[in-house]
């Protein structure tokens, strides 16, 4: 049989993971890994964390030691943009000009901050937080800065927070709703963090609206609020959520909808061509619709599913949507999918003051999502609830005596 090839465009957690996925299911043909970042695929958890902190090595965030890719026989391109998909003649236009044909393409663009559409954007002092050089740039200002304003009271904006809270940094966080997180979590536990940044100093300001980014010698030196509050900082930094990276698939007419509009096997309008990571639509079997998530787990896992169809097989993405963070001494991780208003209840288990207890939402009676906060080797069976979905009895659930695996309703 001829040799075939499989792009791969994005070098990041789900390119990567997507090229060691087919290596895996036994495909010995060509791989072409295409990013346009300089630096071996990467995770970006600790960019927000422990590298940031200067806790951690750099090579601890790779998702494969250099020497990986050669070992593989991975044809790894990095500092190489993909400028164009011709899906008839099944071929990727570098930025140099050169063609690289395509058996089966899967993208793994990732997504990348939304703009802050104010006077001042882009002015130096300025921060947006996605790559290596970003996080350099704002690891630097927490050694050097006093006080430094966040925009956007979202996973970044929270992260970097504490970040700079234990540099002993002065921090004010503007979020344009009432509560940071209230939209994913739900006012009920979105509460706990805003306490924890309060007790740990932090100014929280919710329904805040940034019109402008102040300068002082060209360089950013505050903010202008809506209300015509002017707040001082040596540095911004702007997490105000991201947005799918879909420029080239929109322009090789692949069906768009949030993102690359994907089957539960992760495959696009066109069946040669794939999606995973931030990147993809996907249609969930467990919630009966399409979902884009932005969270580490589903681009570390989803690529598994895509190599297997882009061979052929038979396979779909059903995990429980996961993710996790670390904010001073609080370590949460989250399963399941809720929208806003998607839940009627919320039962906690534990010691929410002392942020040690899970969390269950629930809607109709079923557990819709479960957070373990400070608890740990629970999580298998908080998505066991969700992945069952069968009624549960609330008491039981509140009940730290009963476990989590004899907490159905009579
Ligand atoms: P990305 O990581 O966005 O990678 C896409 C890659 O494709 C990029 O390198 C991009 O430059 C490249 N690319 C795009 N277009 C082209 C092109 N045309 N040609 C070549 N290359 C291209 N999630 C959690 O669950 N927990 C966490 O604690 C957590 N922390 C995070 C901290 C930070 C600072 C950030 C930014 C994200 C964090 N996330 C976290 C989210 C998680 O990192 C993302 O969900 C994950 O990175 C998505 O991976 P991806 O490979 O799909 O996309
Ligand atoms: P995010 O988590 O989506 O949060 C953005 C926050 O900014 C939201 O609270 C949003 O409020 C608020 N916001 C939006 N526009 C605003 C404005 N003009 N002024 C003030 N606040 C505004 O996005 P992010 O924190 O920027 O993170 C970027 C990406 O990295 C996301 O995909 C995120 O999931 C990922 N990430 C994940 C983790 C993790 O999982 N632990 C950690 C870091 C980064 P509304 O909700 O009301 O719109």
């Amino acid at each position: 049989m001829a040799s075939t090839t499989f792009v791969i465009i994005g070098a990041s957690l789900a390119g990567a993971k997507g090229a060691e996925a087919l290596r895996e299911a036994g495909y010995s043909d060509r791989i072409v890994l295409i990013g346009d970042e300089t630096e071996v695929p990467y995770e970006r958890p600790p960019l927000s964390k422990q590298y940031l902190q200067g806790k951690q090595e750099l090579e601890k965030a790779f998702v494969h030691p250099a020497e990986w890719y050669g070992d593989h026989d991975i044809d790894l391109r990095l500092g190489t943009t993909a400028a164009a998909i011709d899906r008839d003649g099944r071929s990727v236009t570098l930025a140099d000009g050169t063609r690289v044909a395509y058996d089966a393409l899967l993208l793994a663009t990732g997504s990348s901050p939304r703009r802050l559409p104010v006077p001042g954007g882009n002015l130096e002092g300025v921060h947006y937080l996605r790559r290596i050089p970003d996080c350099e740039q704002i690891k630097a200002t927490l050694r050097t800065a006093s006080r430094v304003v966040f925009v956007g009271g979202g996973w970044i904006g929270l992260e970097v927070t504490a970040a700079a809270r234990e540099a002993g940094i002065e921090a004010v966080v503007l979020e344009a709703d009432e509560l940071p997180l209230g939209r994913v979590l739900g006012p009920e536990i979105a509460r706990v963090f805003a306490d924890m940044h309060r007790q740990h100093g932090v100014d929280l300001r919710p329904g805040s609206h940034v019109t402008e980014i102040l300068s002082e010698g060209g360089r950013a030196s505050g903010v202008l609020l809506a209300d015509g509050t002017r707040i001082g900082a040596d540095a911004v930094v702007v997490g105000i959520g991201a947005a799918p990276n879909i420029g080239l698939a929109e322009a090789a007419g692949l069906t768009i909808d949030n993102g690359v509009r994907v089957d539960a096997s992760l495959r696009s309008s066109d069946p040669h061509v794939f999606a995973a990571g931030d990147v993809a639509n996907a249609f969930h079997p467990l919630l009966g619709k399409h979902i884009r998530v932005e969270h580490w787990d589903n681009a570390r896992k989803q690529p598994a599913v895509a190599a297997r169809a882009m061979l052929g097989e038979e396979a779909v993405y059903d995990r429980v949507p996961y993710f996790f963070t670390d904010q001073y001494d609080l370590g949460m991780e989250y399963s399941g999918y809720i929208e806003p208003g998607g839940y009627d209840d919320v039962v906690v288990r534990g010691d929410l003051e002392g942020r040690e207890f899970l969390a269950f939402w629930l809607a109709d009676g079923r557990v819709k999502a479960g957070m373990n906060v400070n608890i740990w080797d629970v999580n298998k069976q908080i998505q066991q609830l969700v992945q069952t979905g069968g009624r549960v009895d609330a008491a039981k659930l509140a009940d730290a005596d009963t476990p989590l695996d004899q907490v159905a309703a009579s």
